[in-house]
């Protein structure tokens, strides 16, 4: 292709994308709002609203029925029809969770396959399910499958690591795009989750989601966009020690945050001391609000989402939270302090914000694989 043709794919590509985020989810805007929006003259707008509909990213719903001048536009939405997008969660323990998901991001079909192991995962399942899924979405063209993995994973998809799974260096990304011949999009699964809850959720554009069970991690959105990380770590506080004499972590070090605020802790806890059970949550809420306040301060986020079970998130807990970063962040010249709510996605967060980060990333290509004639089906 010749440079003045790359700039001019390039624009498109740029001008449907951002068409595209203005119109996810579930908005419905007339074409000649959409293009005073993205400042496209009227051709412009035309041109990239008539490629979108060719590709079915976006359908008409009729006209725009408010009063004005000259002639009403044609309202557009997300076309929820046509494209499928598969999304594969390994992050609950004895679960492998599948679903099939439309292009606003909403399941449409799932699966799943139980595991009797939490220590481990067979990549050979997660190819398995996959597969389930592909057969699932049947005729319908399959935009991509996403796999969100509790553990550190690269931007090419190799997962670096991931304890909860048994799983080293594996090329997760690869191997799949090898036995589906689809895109893959492998992530870490508290990011989707952040994703999930930015979309579906109370999420805003710069936010945290920490996420508490038999690890403890978190994940960072600044100005709208997912913080990885120099070496995909970001958030990655499981194993950061808050005292040096503290309890002995499974790691080998001591005093780390899981070690105090892991579900199996917190669970262990209760159980010793049933009565206790709200000044032990409370306490664990005051711990995670000291051990956060510095990093809080130094972000000015607008929220932070708990991604926990509702019997250790709950008001107890974010009481606990809410008066220690009160207390650790407020003075006379500011007293802004980000928004604490649990998780509104629920259990399917990772695995619904998998399924949009491959939207996100593969709509745009929808025009380029369609002219190679690589999409499938
Ligand atoms: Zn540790």
């Amino acid at each position: 292709m010749s440079p003045t043709k790359t700039v001019a794919a390039d624009i498109r590509t740029r001008n449907i994308m951002a068409a595209f985020r203005l119109l996810f989810p579930a908005a419905r805007i007339s074409r000649s709002e959409l293009g005073r929006q993205l400042g496209l003259s009227r051709m412009a707008a035309n041109e990239v609203t008539r490629e979108m509909l060719d590709e079915h990213i976006i359908r008409e719903i009729g006209e725009d029925t408010r009063t004005g001048r000259g002639k009403r536009s044609q309202v557009l939405a997300i076309d929820t029809a046509h494209w499928r997008v598969l999304s594969v969660d390994l992050s609950e323990p004895y679960v492998l969770k599948g679903a099939v998901v439309d292009l606003c991001g909403r399941i449409v079909d799932r699966t799943e396959i139980p595991s009797d192991d939490p220590e481990r995962a067979d990549f050979e399942d997660v190819t398995a399910l996959s597969r389930q899924l592909m057969d699932m979405a049947g005729d319908a063209p399959v935009l991509g499958l996403g796999l969100a993995v509790p553990g550190i994973v690269d931007a090419d998809g190799n997962v670096i690591h991931a304890v909860h799974l048994g799983w080293h260096d594996l090329p997760a990304r690869q191997r799949l795009e090898d036995a589906l011949q689809v895109p893959v999009l492998v992530g870490n699964a508290t990011d989707a989750a952040l994703l999930a809850e930015r979309h579906f959720g109370e999420g805003s554009d710069n936010s945290m989601l920490i996420r508490i069970g038999a690890g403890v991690g978190a994940s960072l959105c600044v100005n709208g966009e997912i913080v990885e990380g120099q070496h995909y770590m970001a958030g990655e506080i499981g194993h950061v020690v808050v005292d040096p004499n503290g309890p002995d972590c499974a790691c080998g070090k001591r005093g780390c945050v899981e070690a105090y605020l892991s579900t199996t802790n917190l669970y262990a806890q209760i159980a010793a001391d049933p009565a206790a059970r709200i000044e032990i949550l409370t306490g664990a809420g005051q711990m995670l609000g000291r051990i956060m306040a510095v990093s809080l301060g130094l972000l000015d986020l607008g929220d932070v989402a708990l991604d926990a079970p509702a019997d250790i998130a709950g008001e107890a807990f974010l009481n606990g939270m809410r008066g220690e970063l009160s207390s650790a962040m407020t003075s006379h010249t500011s007293h802004h302090i980000p928004r604490l709510h649990r998780c509104q996605v629920g259990s399917d967060a990772s695995l619904r914000g998998q399924a949009i980060a491959v939207i996100h990333r593969l709509v745009p290509t929808i025009r380029t694989r369609t002219a190679d004639g690589t999409a499938t089906h």
